[in-house]
């Protein structure tokens, strides 16, 4: 169920009503919108009456929703959401389209801040890298945990990028939400649902990248799992699906960008790396989610692809990327978006050290 408030209604009003939602055993999510707030009620417990709420100050109207997801639907809010992260004028969801790069996992203090660098002065607003890698094999490397989350802050400290990389169980969870600006949850544990409702309680935003073979459905439910907790900072992420093609790694449904952004406010970001797993078609199908009203995009860049660890063959070369850019940048504006300019000393746009970051709640 749904309750619109009337759009003067005041902040008391809104108050009141979640008071009642809650005192019935239920949770209340106000989520504030341009023209009014609406609250979304979620619970598993009984049918609630909406005439409980129907003569309430402020209320204008109480909706039945059919939907199985609610507070990700644009039923509840109009608007498109909007992350933002505290100390940084970074977005996803905002005009500008968000780039996210950097290697698929964090090998080497020395590789990850040769990349960092790099992708920063290309214009770069987030830093990728896996400190927890979820391999097919136990015998790949696994990545560096805590002490990859140590070079990920470094770099955040040094280039001003912020972080976004995986947590693969609920313990590297509460290791990344320290560390880390973005907490990614994996295509594999698209439907972990203790892991999904672990992130819906961090206070950090979520990337949430769409499962192999899940549907639109399916992962707009994982999305929902994650705001159900009150986490409503999630991004979205294409990083395609199983098919019979065998030409590329996965094949890369685009299609899915406009089909969320019709049901859904959350930002929608297209990972080509993955989606494709081929180093040749990344640049193509970044300038397609580009066109096709991607809020961002999450690239993986390799100063040394042939030796990294994983994923190098759909790694991109630095000086790739940077072409990369220069092609995307011009496509944004034709769609009246923009791409954030190359930075000659990335160093100056530095934001806060970890310590003081930790555990802010991200504005709205
Ligand atoms: C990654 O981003 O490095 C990754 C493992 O992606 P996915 O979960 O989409 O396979
Ligand atoms: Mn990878």
């Amino acid at each position: 169920m749904l309750i619109v408030m009337k759009a003067h209604a005041t902040e008391e009003d809104v108050r009141r009503v979640c008071e009642r939602i809650e005192s019935l055993g239920f949770r209340a999510h106000s989520m504030p919108g341009a023209q009014r707030t609406a609250i979304g009620i979620t619970g598993n417990e009984t049918e609630l009456d909406p005439g409980t709420f129907d003569e309430m100050v402020g209320v204008q109207e109480v909706i039945r929703v059919s939907k199985p997801y609610k507070l990700v639907s644009r039923d509840l809010k109009e608007e498109d959401t909007i992350v933002r992260f505290p100390n940084s004028d970074a977005t996803v969801g905002g005009d500008e389209v968000a780039v996210m790069a950097g290697p698929c996992a964090v090998e080497s203090r020395e590789q990850a801040l040769a990349t960092a660098g790099h992708v920063a002065r290309a214009g770069a607003r987030f830093f990728r890298g896996g400190a927890y890698k979820p391999r097919t094999s136990p015998y790949t490397f696994q990545g560096l945990a805590e002490d990859g989350l140590k070079i990920l802050a470094e770099i955040r400290d040094r280039f001003g990028l912020l972080i976004v990389t995986e947590a693969v169980d609920n313990e590297s969870l509460d290791l990344v939400e320290k560390y880390a600006d973005m907490i990614q949850i994996g295509a594999r544990n698209m439907q972990n649902f203790s892991l999904l409702k672990r992130a819906g309680r961090a206070r950090k935003p979520v990337l949430l990248k769409r499962g192999m073979s899940a549907t639109l459905e399916e992962f707009l439910m994982a999305a929902e799992y994650i705001m159900s907790e009150g986490n409503y900072n999630v991004v979205l992420c294409e990083r395609g699906v199983r098919t019979f093609a065998d030409h590329t790694r996965n094949t890369l449904d685009l299609s899915l960008v406009p089909a969320v952004q019709r049901l859904s406010h959350l930002p929608i970001i297209v990972d080509p790396s993955h989606g494709t797993g081929k180093r040749n078609k990344v640049t193509p199908l970044s300038r397609a989610a580009v066109a096709v009203g991607a809020d961002g995009l999450i690239i993986e860049v390799h100063p040394d692809p042939d030796r990294a660890l994983s994923d190098g063959k759909q790694s991109l070369y630095p000086d790739q990327f940077d072409q990369l850019m220069i092609e995307i940048r011009q496509i944004a504006n034709v769609l009246g978006r923009s791409v954030a300019e190359p930075v000659l000393n990335p160093g100056a746009r530095r934001s806060t050290p970890v310590a003081a970051n930790a555990g802010t709640v991200a504005a709205r």
